[in-house]
C-alpha cells in the first residue's frame, strides 16, 4: 500500500486498523474491537480448496452443534429452521426429524450429495442467502462456519436477521480472532489454511456486527467442543514449516491433540471458535 493512502478502517466498528505480522504473511487487525481481515495476497492459504467437512469428524461436529442448540434453545418455539451454508444438510436433518420445517441454502453445496430426506423435500437451494426466495421468517437461522466466508460483515448480518422472526434466533459459529490459538500458532493456525476464510471476528466485533445490523440482543460464548482437530493440524503446519517431513509432522500433530483438549477445558479463550446467540428484533 502507498504510505500516503489512508489505512483501511475496521469494517465493523470503523476503528483504525494495524498490521499483524506473522511469518508467512500479514493480517489486518482493528485496534478497537480486535476484528481481523485477511487478504489472500498478503496472507496466502496452504490449500486451494475450502474445507467441505466429511467423514466421522464432521458427523461428530454436527452432533455436538445440534446438542448445543437444543440445550440453549430449550423451551423456545422452533417450527421453522433455515441453515445458511447447509452443506450436505446433516444439521437440518436433525431438526426435520424433530418435526420442524427446514430450508437450506449453499451456493457450492461442496459437490456432496445432500441428505436423502432433506433433499426429497426440495428444501435445499444451491444459492446464496440473498438469492434465496422470500418466505415466511424463520424461528432459527443457522450460520455454522459461514460468516468468515461471506463478502461482507454488517450487511451479511442484516441478511441473516431479515430471515428471522422477531424474537427468533440467529446462531453463528466462526473462528475467533481473539482465540489464544492465533497468538500461539500465528500463520500455522489451521483456520488460515482455508483460502475462503477472509475475516475473523473477535467476541467484541461479532457482537457489534449483529447489533449494528439491528439485533435486539447478542450473547457470545466460546464452545470448547468445536473444530476439535484445529490444534493438531496447526501443530502439523508448524512442524512442516520447521522442515519436519509431512508424515511425521501430521503424526506428532495428532498425538498433541489430548494436551490441547485439556487446555480448552481450563481456558475457554483457547477455543478456536466463538459462537453468537443473536435475538432478532
Ligand atoms: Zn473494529
Amino acid at each position: 500500500m502507498n504510505a500516503m493512502e489512508a489505512e483501511p478502517m475496521c469494517e465493523v466498528c470503523g476503528g483504525a486498523t494495524r498490521e499483524r505480522i506473522t511469518g508467512r504473511g500479514l493480517l489486518r487487525e482493528c485496534a478497537e474491537c480486535g476484528h481481523v481481515r485477511r487478504d489472500l495476497s498478503l496472507m496466502p492459504a496452504r490449500r486451494e480448496e475450502t474445507w467441505g467437512g466429511s467423514g466421522t469428524g464432521e458427523r461428530v461436529r454436527v452432533d455436538l452443534t445440534y446438542r448445543r442448540l437444543r440445550r440453549r434453545l430449550r423451551g423456545l418455539r422452533i417450527d421453522r429452521v433455515l441453515d445458511v451454508g447447509c452443506g450436505d444438510g446433516a444439521l437440518l436433518r436433525r431438526f426435520l426429524d424433530d418435526g420442524a420445517d427446514v430450508v437450506g441454502c449453499d451456493p457450492g453445496l461442496l459437490g456432496r450429495p445432500v441428505d436423502e430426506r432433506v433433499s426429497q423435500l426440495s428444501a435445499v437451494h444451491a444459492c446464496t442467502l440473498d438469492e434465496l426466495p422470500d418466505s415466511e421468517p424463520f424461528d432459527l437461522v443457522l450460520a455454522v462456519h459461514v460468516v468468515e466466508h461471506l463478502p461482507t460483515a454488517v450487511p451479511a448480518w442484516q441478511s441473516l436477521l431479515h430471515r428471522t422472526r422477531p424474537g427468533g434466533t440467529v446462531y453463528a459459529v466462526t473462528p475467533a480472532a481473539d482465540s489464544g490459538q492465533l497468538d500461539a500458532f500465528e500463520d500455522a493456525w489451521w483456520m488460515l489454511d482455508d483460502p475462503t476464510h477472509v475475516r475473523f471476528y473477535s467476541g467484541d466485533s461479532l457482537a457489534q456486527a449483529a447489533l449494528a445490523a439491528g439485533a435486539a440482543a447478542v450473547v457470545i460464548r466460546r464452545p470448547r467442543d468445536d473444530s476439535l482437530m484445529c490444534e493438531g493440524m496447526s501443530v502439523g503446519n508448524w512442524l512442516s514449516d520447521k522442515g519436519v517431513s509431512a508424515r511425521v509432522a501430521s503424526t506428532l500433530g495428532l498425538l498433541s491433540a489430548p494436551v490441547f483438549a485439556g487446555r480448552r477445558m481450563v481456558n475457554s479463550k483457547w477455543s478456536p471458535v466463538i459462537e453468537a446467540w443473536v435475538t432478532a428484533s
